[in-house]
């Protein structure tokens, strides 16, 4: 079955950055509404007036998420699992906002706190929200989840938190995430399908690879899990997937 639209970025994070740079440099086509441009001969380049540096609107109206340490009933700890708390930085677009209204945070929260259960559970990956702000996503990105992952990479920066999780109210649904990076993009969709996109894309920030047919191209081989199928099977990473996981969950200590 193909699954769409849960893929880390096949450029590296550094190229990814630069097309989305590109994509949002500004054109000479740029200001219709204007008059004819006068040429500027022999200047530089114009320099965007408005760069959005950084992020939109930072609400500290909540400062921090409502973690939840314990875990659910019926999932014990893996004997071994570590500590590892990781802290998160959430932006939501302006779609995001909008739909959701003043729940938008709380939302976000609630789906992160649902994706990390079991990675808690497995690997001691607790991931507790410290800040929310707000950026504008490049509406003519469309869908494209990954593009729209550069497009927020370029905006928000971590501001000392460990990882950015975007939550966008624009395109189907999906995610994006760079390998063993610590942006992603969450598309979205429905509260279950987000929780469950979440926890694999958290997945591709410690290193685990996605093992759709169409990628990994090995997956009658391989126990459909968290990085093959997240909506049918989202509460289990198979080798090699746990190993690798386990190795990186301490890579934010
Ligand atoms: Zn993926």
């Amino acid at each position: 079955m193909k699954i769409r639209r849960t893929t880390t970025p096949i450029l590296s994070a550094a190229a990814l950055v630069a097309l989305a740079a590109l994509a949002a440099m500004p054109t000479a086509t740029a200001s219709s509404a204007s008059p004819a441009p006068t040429p500027v001969t022999g200047s530089p380049a114009p320099v965007p007036t408005n760069p959005q540096p950084d992020d939109g609107t930072e609400d500290s109206s909540i400062p921090e998420g409502v973690d939840n340490e314990s875990l659910p009933g019926g999932i014990t700890p893996r004997a071994g699992a570590g500590q590892h708390r990781v802290t998160v930085r959430v932006a939501a677009d302006e779609e995001w906002r909008n739909q959701l209204g003043t729940k938008w945070k709380s939302v976000a929260n609630t789906i992160l706190e649902k994706a990390d259960d079991r990675m808690q559970a497995e690997f001691g990956i607790n991931v507790v929200v410290k800040e929310y702000v707000g950026y504008t996503s490049n509406d003519s990105l469309g869908d494209d989840e990954c593009a729209l992952l550069g497009d927020m990479t370029g905006k928000v920066g971590n501001n000392s938190k460990d990882i950015v999780v975007g939550f966008l109210g624009q395109g189907s649904f999906g995610g994006c995430a760079y390998l063993d990076g610590d942006h992603t993009v969450i598309l979205r969709t429905n509260q279950v399908k987000e929780w469950q996109i979440a926890r694999h894309e958290i997945s591709h920030l410690f290193a685990a690879k996605d093992r759709y047919i169409n990628v990994a191209g090995d997956n009658p081989n391989h126990v459909d899990d968290v990085m093959e199928d997240p909506y049918d099977n989202p509460n289990r990473w198979v080798s090699p997937d746990h190993g690798i996981i386990d190795n990186h969950a301490g890579k934010f200590d």
